[in-house]
């Protein structure tokens, strides 16, 4: 069993902590906010000062942060969790950036004598809780080989896609093909309650015929269907707006840089953007179906 730093104790981070340290590793973790770090030691974690603190007696370290300047500023730099980690610490980065920065941060960690994998996940909050999360690495063969077994105990699907930076490359493409559907989803939703076809009905016929997915059959974003769907909790995040935003914003840069042709994930990123100057990017990113019937 290993001892393990985890940094960035949120929606994510937390329940992921819960799967490490039943799985028997030991957890000594780091967040901003003191709630977070309550909830780790009350969890049966080590709370930590900060995030050098965290890692000093580490030999896995495990982030995830909201964005790629979130993890720039804790790893990089004389005060970075880089140099205060024991040389020959395994990193693993499961927050979702851009792919520059997934090899900008493995060439750091390994001219600091670490090595690194960019792992960005899949399955939400609910998959964090309950182990399930897909994990999409990216790095050598060799830190693919030693960060499986940390990744087995908070996910099931754990794949290697190739060098360092194509987790990230997998992660943004998923999460513009989940944003797209997520609107495809809620515009049959909004017109079935003009129709008056109600949700339940949808639901029904939907999940079993050609329109189902993630978005409809397991994350329905309207009331009622899906027990455990952020609608019926007033859209509490689950996967925040403002998140799925962000990612978007990376997947657009990509395509751009790339010369890929993404008319859906362009519109997709529009109507992100109207959700965030609506006020509304702290909601979950289901609640774009508020949005899309002008509730906001
Ligand atoms: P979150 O905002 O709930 O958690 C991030 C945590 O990082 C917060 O608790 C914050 O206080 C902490 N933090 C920020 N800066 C810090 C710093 N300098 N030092 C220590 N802690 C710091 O976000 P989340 O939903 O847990 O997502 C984390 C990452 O995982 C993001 O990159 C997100 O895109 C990705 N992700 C989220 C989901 C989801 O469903 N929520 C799913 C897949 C991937």
């Amino acid at each position: 069993m290993a001892r393990i730093a985890f940094i960035g104790l949120g929606n994510m981070g937390l329940p992921m902590t819960r799967n490490l340290l039943a799985a028997g590793h030991a957890v000594t973790g780091f967040d901003l906010d003191d709630a977070n770090r309550a909830a780790l030691a009350e969890a049966g974690g080590t709370a930590a000062e900060s995030a050098t603190a965290a890692v000093a007696e580490a030999e896995v370290v495990v982030t995830a942060l909201p964005a790629a300047r979130h993890v720039k500023a804790v790893c990089l730099g004389e005060d970075g969790i880089f140099a205060a980690a024991p040389r020959g610490s395994l990193f693993i980065d499961c927050s979702t950036i851009d792919v520059a920065s997934a090899r900008e941060l493995t060439s750091a960690a390994e001219a600091a004598g670490h090595e690194m994998v960019d792992s960005p996940m899949s399955g939400g909050v609910g998959g964090a809780t309950a182990g399930t999360l897909t994990f999409m690495v990216g790095g050598t063969d060799a830190a693919f080989g030693k960060a499986r077994p940390v990744l087995e105990a908070m996910g099931k699907n754990i794949f290697h896609a190739g060098g360092p930076g194509a987790g990230a490359a997998a992660k943004i493409c998923n999460n513009m093909m989940l944003a797209i559907q997520m609107i495809a989803v809620s515009e049959g939703f909004n017109l079935a309650e003009k129709l008056g076809l109600p949700a339940q009905s949808l639901y029904n016929i939907s999940s079993t015929a050609t329109a189902r997915c993630w978005s409809l059959n397991d994350y329905c974003p309207a009331p009622g269907p899906v027990p455990t769907s952020p609608a019926n909790r007033d859209y509490a995040p689950g996967f925040a707006a403002a998140l799925m935003l962000k990612d978007l914003r990376i997947a657009m840069e990509a395509a751009q840089q790339a010369g890929a042709h993404t008319p859906l994930g362009s519109m997709a990123t529009q109507i992100y953007t109207l959700m965030d100057l609506a006020g509304e990017s702290g909601k979950d990113f289901s609640g774009v179906i508020r949005l899309l019937a002008g509730e906001h």
